[in-house]
């Protein structure tokens, strides 16, 4: 017997999790999806018979799909296998230098000691010991629990973790804060590409952002089968419990009756009733209308600036003359001047830094694919892709500078097929974005409490996705799902609608507990 019912719009990974979550305690969930498969930014291309992973590549913070699955009583393993990699990544700057840094922190710090030196390996320790302060206090007291103020942040860690609140550097950029661990500009650099993460500029992210070096040292996954893999599953699962997906299905609008959301009408003109609805679709896509006026004005708001964009080639190709591992990044001369291009002038980079996800590898150890294999790059740009997409003439000259970037490093790459993707193609798959593909820009101090919460102004409508709070990337997508399908539930509760026994507030934590 279900108790009440949700309809999710949008099945990416938040809209996924918060399926999960709430068909695995009875609740009737119908997920509509415009597109044709699970997954949204989770999504895979395919090039010459091959499918790439073409959204995201580094899988961190495991412990929260596995949270996930084992919440609706089932194993991670049994449907998603993983492996850690050993190298996180290996870099490389215009002046032949490289690094790799490690799963295991002092290998990555004897690494940086034989590259730059002791005290940049004595940075290193400091900056990552300071990192994990950071993500251990902000763990329970933000990324799994509803958003708070700054205030009420304070409130929640409480006097004993006030030490560790301060050591957060609120109020410091993440470029300037690296500058007190690092004299030398390339590890600034490769640790300042982090605000990236969530598509904002090191030069303009607060210092907080330095959490994801720690969350990557505490594990980079590869996921057999591809990242799209994780999404399949979610579905699965979800379905297995007994959600119904709808794919093809757009949805045109929420409705609203007796002021509360009563379930969707479709873009065919079908309405489907519900007791809530969860909106995985951009905030943004609320905002400007999209879905209606009912949730326009339940997140009506300033429009916030856009995070960045991005400029991705999908390949089957052949690579030869450089050590590709699973991930690389191929730095710009001038990091500085990159972001000036790209959040100043507007206009994709003349020299950009090149990320190259080589799916087809793993660790130094392993063997390297012979002939033809999947390559995934990418290059940062302007979320325009709705005012002012680049030209295609903008778009050749672009590609010719990435794959310059990549011959200087000695990197030959012939593709035999390649898709690229700009910001008007991430414009058309997600509206109202341009193109950002990771909700508003988190630049300045307040920007991550300035993101919306899960719960709207009008009862029954709530948010879950990367452009709501705790943020854009794989595991804070679902985490925000979850708090969605909590808030829901409670809800659901509140209209005297039985949940059997579903725990609103609780998200269980990979080191703690909220
Ligand atoms: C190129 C790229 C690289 C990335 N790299 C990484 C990475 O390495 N690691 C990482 O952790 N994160 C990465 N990210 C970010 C991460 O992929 C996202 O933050 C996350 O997947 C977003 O999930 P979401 O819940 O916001 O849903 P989305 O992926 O935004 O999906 C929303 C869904 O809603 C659907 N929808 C929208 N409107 C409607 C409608 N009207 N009716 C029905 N359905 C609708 C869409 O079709 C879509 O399926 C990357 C993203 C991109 C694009």
């Amino acid at each position: 017997m279900a108790a009440g019912s949700v309809v999710v719009i949008g099945a990416g990974l938040g809209g996924l999790a918060a399926a999960l979550d709430l068909s695995a305690r009875g609740v009737a969930v119908t997920v509509c999806e415009r597109a044709a498969e699970p997954g949204g930014k989770m999504r895979e291309v395919e090039v010459a018979g091959l499918r790439v992973d073409s959204g995201p590549t580094v899988f961190t913070m495991r412990w929260v799909l596995e949270r996930l699955f084992a919440d609706a009583g089932l194993a991670l393993d049994d449907h998603v296998r993983t492996r850690r990699l050993t190298v996180l990544a290996r870099h490389h700057w215009r002046d032949g230098s490289t690094l790799d840094l490690f799963a295991d922190r002092g290998a990555s710090a004897d690494a940086i000691g034989a590259f730059a030196g002791a005290a940049e390996a004595q940075g290193y320790r400091d900056f990552i010991a300071r990192a994990g302060a950071i993500c251990r206090t902000l763990e329970a007291s933000f990324m799994t629990a509803e958003r708070p103020s700054p205030l009420g942040l304070a409130w929640r860690v409480g006097l004993r973790g006030l030490p560790g609140l301060a050591r957060v550097s609120p109020f410091a950029t993440l470029w300037s804060e690296l500058g007190r661990h690092f004299r030398d500009p390339r590890l600034r650099q490769l640790f300042g590409r982090y605000a990236t993460y969530c598509g904002a500029s090191p030069f303009a992210a607060p210092a907080t952002l330095m959490l994801i070096a720690h969350v990557e040292q505490e594990g980079v996954w590869a996921v057999e089968g591809g990242m799209h893999r994780i999404a399949r599953a979610l579905a699965e699962a979800a379905a297995r419990r007994g959600a119904t997906f709808r794919y093809g299905s757009e949805v045109a609008a929420v409705l609203a009756r007796s002021g509360r959301a009563a379930g969707v009408r479709l873009a065919t003109g079908e309405e489907i009733e519900a007791d809530a609805v969860i909106a995985n679709a951009d905030h943004a896509a609320l905002r400007t209308g999209l879905f209606g006026a009912p949730a326009a004005a339940a997140t009506a708001g300033p429009a916030p600036p856009r995070s960045l964009s991005a400029v991705t080639w999908s390949m089957a190709a052949r690579a030869s003359g450089f050590p590709l591992l699973r991930h690389g990044v191929f730095f710009s001369d001038d990091y500085a001047a990159e972001f000036e291009t790209i959040l100043g002038r507007r206009r994709l980079p003349d020299d950009p830094t090149v990320y190259v996800c080589a799916q087809d590898r793993g660790d130094p150890d392993d063997p390297e694919p012979r002939g033809t294999e999947r390559l995934f790059c990418l290059v940062n740009a302007p979320a325009d892709g709705d005012t002012r997409p680049p030209t295609a003439s903008e778009i050749a000259r672009c590609e010719e500078r990435t794959f310059d970037r990549l011959r200087q490093a000695g990197l030959s790459v012939t593709p035999e097929q390649a898709v690229v993707t700009g910001p008007d193609r991430f414009e058309a798959m997600f509206p109202a974005t341009g193109g950002a593909l990771y909700g508003r820009a988190l630049h300045g101090w307040s920007a991550s409490f300035r993101r919306p919460g899960a719960r709207t102004r009008l009862p029954g409508l709530f948010l879950a996705g990367g452009s709501v709070h705790p943020g854009a990337g794989v595991p804070m997508a679902m985490l925000s799902g979850r708090l969605a399908a909590a808030a829901a539930a409670a809800h659901l509760a509140r209209r005297s609608v039985s949940t059997r026994g579903f725990v609103p507030a609780a998200i269980s934590g990979g080191t703690s507990t909220a």
